[in-house]
């Protein structure tokens, strides 16, 4: 059973999808303003998780992230420049220009932590239609008024608008007003009343700019997330997730939109990562504290090093980043992988018993399954990750034998993504790389197999077969083996447990 915090009830909740086994889930992405950093690399991995809990669980996930490339103010109070036209003037290129080179920027970085990619993702310059068409609905609504610089929606006309927040109406207003800096938007009925389009003002040339019923102008920031969700996912969705700071405003917001205009449960499970901190404060683009994972590589860590760093801590709570920390995770995790690296052979020359269970004793048998299940258990509880790990450790620590430790660590990095099987195997400190040749061929049967093509698939490991290298399936994908490798380790170690 898999449970989950859930922020809108405030309660740790048994996910319970609307469809199963199919899982709608929608994650905010990134403004694509300037680099991303390893502070939302913290909320990637955790969203990443996530959908691999749900995988794991045998969920089919339809997953949506968004790139914000435009409408984001460098204020929440619908004041302030759009970061993205504030980027472009900062480089002298166009707002398309930097959308583009920050947006690879955040991918390049996904790939490097091993995060999967969400199946769709949608900019939001591409669906200005539907935010204007969102906007109508809820005009036809009277859910929204009109002020000098844009359309904007009544927070006062929905009963439980804020309820995200666990804070009454009333309380939201003080909040905002005492936060509230010198740049108000006069007219505002409510403080919490947000801009949906906002027009272009009349001393400005914007490089992003849009025909509405309303006038020229600019969608809001939260409008693009309520429209390409249920554009892509339906009304009312299973999964949303974001870092906390979205909490109050721009999930309250989407929420509040979504909810007016379909008169419907907009998000069932509400997922937040909290904050990566560096000396006690959020590490920030605009507090120019940060350190992207680029740096990191630069000082000799690996990116994959970082993940398991953010998996020893629990996604809800703050995690202050130190130069320590990270040491001790790359020390954590290349002893995991050279662990990996010992067993990897023997788990070639062997069989994995995990599929032959007869040929074990009882009480290896009951171990595997017992960390198996407790494995499960562990990132079924909210994701307790370090749980997790502290199981992989005990697997690696354990009597089972090699093949199986290796499957059982295959299995549970497709929860942890730590990539555990692209290790290099070593007999006597001796190399032994697999070749691109046969790595392309190895790649090309995973893709006849997938098409169900078991004839191709079948030739072409007979074809590797030949070239002196062996095949084996295993959880977490196929691996590679040089025959001259398992002879050289059979001749050095024997094939003992
Ligand atoms: P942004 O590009 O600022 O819209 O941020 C993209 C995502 O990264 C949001 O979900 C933020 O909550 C998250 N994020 C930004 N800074 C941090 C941080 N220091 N720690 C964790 N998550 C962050
Ligand atoms: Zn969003």
């Amino acid at each position: 059973m898999l449970r989950l915090y859930n922020t809108l009830t405030h309660k740790i909740e048994e996910f319970q999808p609307l469809n199963p086994p199919n899982v709608g889930y929608y994650s905010c992405g990134p403004t694509v303003y300037d680099f991303a950093h390893i502070g939302h690399a913290r909320t990637y991995i955790f969203a990443d998780v996530l959908q691999r809990v749900l995988e794991f669980n045998g969920y089919k996930v339809k997953r949506v992230m968004n790139i914000t490339d435009v409408g984001h103010l460098t204020s929440d109070s619908d004041s302030g420049e759009d970061k993205m036209e504030k980027g472009a003037k900062r480089e002298g290129k166009t707002v398309w220009e930097i959308a583009k080179f920050y947006t690879d920027d955040f991918f390049l970085m996904l790939d490097k932590l091993n995060i999967k990619r969400p199946e769709i993702i949608c900019k939001a310059t591409d669906y200005i239609k539907e935010m204007i068409d969102l906007i109508k609905k809820l005009e036809e609504k009277d859910y929204t008024y009109k002020l000098a610089d844009g359309i904007y929606f009544d927070t006062s006309k929905l009963p439980d608008y804020g309820k995200l927040t666990g804070q009454t109406f009333e309380k939201l207003q003080k909040t905002l007003k005492a936060g509230a800096r010198v740049d108000v938007v006069e007219g505002k009925k409510y403080p919490t009343d947000f801009a949906m389009w906002k027009f272009t003002p009349p001393d400005v040339k914007r490089q992003m700019e849009w025909d509405s019923p309303y006038g020229r102008g600019f969608p809001g920031w939260h409008i693009e997330c309520s429209a390409m969700a249920m554009k892509h996912l339906g009304d009312t969705i299973d999964i949303h997730t974001g870092g906390v700071d979205h909490v109050p405003i721009h999930h309250t917001n989407e929420i509040a939109q979504s909810e007016a205009a379909t008169g419907k449960p907009f998000v069932k499970y509400w997922l937040h990562a909290d904050h990566l901190l560096v000396d006690g404060a959020k590490m920030s683009k605009s507090l120019g504290n940060y350190y992207r994972v680029k740096d990191l590589e630069e000082k000799g860590f690996s990116p994959l090093a970082l993940r398991y760093l953010y998996l020893t801590a629990n996604y809800r709570t703050q995690l202050n980043f130190t130069w320590e920390s990270m040491k001790a995770a790359q020390t954590a995790y290349d002893s995991l992988k050279s662990q990996i690296s010992d067993l990897l052979p023997r788990r070639q020359a062997g069989k994995s018993q995990i599929a032959e269970r007869s040929a074990l004793s009882e009480e290896k048998l009951d171990k595997i399954n017992k960390f198996r299940d407790e494995f499960t258990q562990a990132i079924n509880d909210d994701l307790n990750t370090a749980q997790g790990l502290s199981v992989v450790w005990k697997v690696v620590k354990s009597n089972i034998p090699s093949e199986d430790k290796y499957d059982l660590l295959l299995l549970f990095d497709e929860v942890l993504g730590l990539d555990l099987k692209n290790i290099e195997l070593r007999v006597k400190n001796q190399e032994l790389r697999i070749p691109e040749e046969i790595n392309k061929l190895v790649k090309k049967r995973e893709e006849y197999r997938r098409q169900g093509n078991f004839k191709e698939s079948d030739r072409v490991r007979e074809v590797i077969a030949e070239k002196g290298y062996s095949v084996q399936d295993t959880p977490g994908g196929p691996i590679i083996i040089s025959n001259i490798f398992i002879k050289k380790l059979i001749d050095s170690q024997g094939n003992s447990d």
